[in-house]
């Protein structure tokens, strides 16, 4: 018997013995095309460079406290990551994960207003449909009812406006940019509902992964939520754990939307699984602050810009960038799309393929035309990944995503390394997976 205590308490799972390229192995020798472990996997599991990078890395020093010590691949990560970041973001904080990403990220921006002297503002907005992590900060900014029920009343009190989700919520006849505008607009009357002196910050998605399904905003909401957020002296923090690194076809989401944040966040992509690793950019405003004023960011965990972890990640961005992977990824996402609705694009139940680069959702609706959702209880998405496993395909089914009513959606975002044959597998095996549930 197991004494792991997985997930999902009730299923067995298969054991992880290798990996090949873009493909995971089980201890029984299966393949399972991997197109969706979360989007981590963007340099699939076999890079020479990123592994020679963390035995190196190793054997040198695996650990310094930064405390006392910063170490040589921390400071050139940094540096890489800063040459290409948008706008003026100037510094980096590392974590370990994504959900440190956002909480760090909440309480710069906290901090950041004290610093200032501005103590009154402490609201956070986000937005409805969201996921910005899992500990009880990230959790309390996020806007998924399912994930937040069991743990509503221990939650930070943050306020919500709508996602800019077009396919379910634009309504007839209405432009997609009105459409944007309108959900963006959002923001202005929430932060007037408060009161512009006591919010300090606006989290979002470039493309909303987890809870929606590879769902990128329309053309123009973006920059009418920076112009927003300047007008009333909000931050932007901007969450690319899921949809940057290049997944969708830009090293940074936001580069398609032609505006910056004040603070970024990013994981997944950074340590492509070979190390657990994230990151929180910011801007060198907010960084001048802290340093003029107490000097000392209040927040901290042990494993901050762990030599080994950002060793690892310093291998990755740099085969990001040298191979041109973004482009790459950009290039092999339109070529996805297209097979997606040649070949499924009619099923009666498929509503929408959308999505950005390597980052692409896919949604179930019962009903077509009035895009009527699944009745949760039938459990289509959960089925849905169990078939694609049985195909060997792994892929990301969500279900209960939309505020009120349930929806589901596949969420498929393979390596960047992954070849032409292989996309025509993976729609090959979903395909299979779907009408085998619907
Ligand atoms: N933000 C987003 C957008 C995510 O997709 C996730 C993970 N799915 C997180 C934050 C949390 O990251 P982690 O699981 O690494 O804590």
């Amino acid at each position: 018997m197991s004494h792991v205590f997985p997930r999902h308490t009730k299923s067995e799972l298969p054991i992880a013995a290798g990996g090949d390229g873009c493909y995971l192995i089980d201890s029984a020798g299966q393949r399972f095309l991997d197109c969706g472990d979360a989007a981590v996997s963007c340099l699939g599991h076999s890079n020479e460079a990123v592994i020679k990078a963390v035995q190196e890395q190793v054997a040198q020093i695996a650990f310094a406290h930064t405390g006392f010590m910063t170490s040589e691949p921390a400071e050139t990560l940094a540096d890489l990551l800063i040459e290409h970041a948008p706008g003026d973001l100037d510094r980096v904080y590392f974590v370990s994960g994504g959900s440190e990403a956002t909480e760090a990220a909440i309480k710069l921006a906290r901090q950041y207003y004290l610093e200032t002297g501005q103590p009154e503002r402490c609201h956070v907005i986000a937005r409805r449909q969201s996921y910005h992590g899992n500990t009880l900060g990230a959790l309390s900014a996020g806007g998924n009812e399912w994930r937040r029920a069991q743990f509503a009343p221990m939650l930070i009190e943050m306020t919500h406006i709508a996602p800019c989700y077009e396919y379910a919520e634009k309504t007839d006849g209405e432009s997609s940019f009105d459409y944007g505008q309108r959900v963006a607009n959002e923001l202005e009357t929430e932060i007037l509902r408060l009161g512009p002196e006591t919010v300090m910050a606006f989290m979002a998605e470039p493309v909303v992964g987890a809870t929606l399904g590879a769902v990128p905003a329309v053309e123009g909401y973006f920059k009418r939520i920076r112009e927003i957020c300047d007008q009333y002296g909000v931050l932007l923090i901007l969450d690319e754990v899921m949809c940057g690194m290049g997944r969708t076809g830009h090293l940074f989401a936001c580069d398609h939307d032609g505006i910056a944040p004040d603070i970024l966040c990013i994981a997944k992509g950074l340590g492509a699984g070979y190390q657990p690793i994230g990151a929180m950019l910011c801007s060198g405003q907010i960084y001048d602050a802290i340093r003029d004023g107490s000097g000392f960011f209040q927040h901290g965990h042990t494993y901050v810009g762990h030599p080994v972890a950002t060793a690892a990640a310093l291998a990755v961005v740099r085969e990001l960038t040298s191979r041109d992977l973004p482009a790459r990824a950009g290039v092999m996402g339109d070529k996805l799309q297209s097979i997606l609705e040649n070949r499924i694009g009619q099923h009666p139940n498929v509503g929408d393929i959308r999505g950005r680069g390597l980052f692409r959702g896919i949604e179930l609706v019962s009903d077509r035309d009035t895009k009527t959702p699944f009745d949760s209880s039938l459990g289509v998405a959960g089925k849905i990944k169990k078939a694609a496993m049985g195909e060997g395909l792994i892929c990301y089914p969500m279900s209960g995503t939309r505020d009120g009513r349930n929806g589901d959606h596949i969420l498929l975002a393979p390596p960047f390394v992954i070849e032409d044959e292989q996309l025509v597998e993976l729609v090959d095996k979903l395909e299979r997976a779907i009408s085998s549930v619907i």
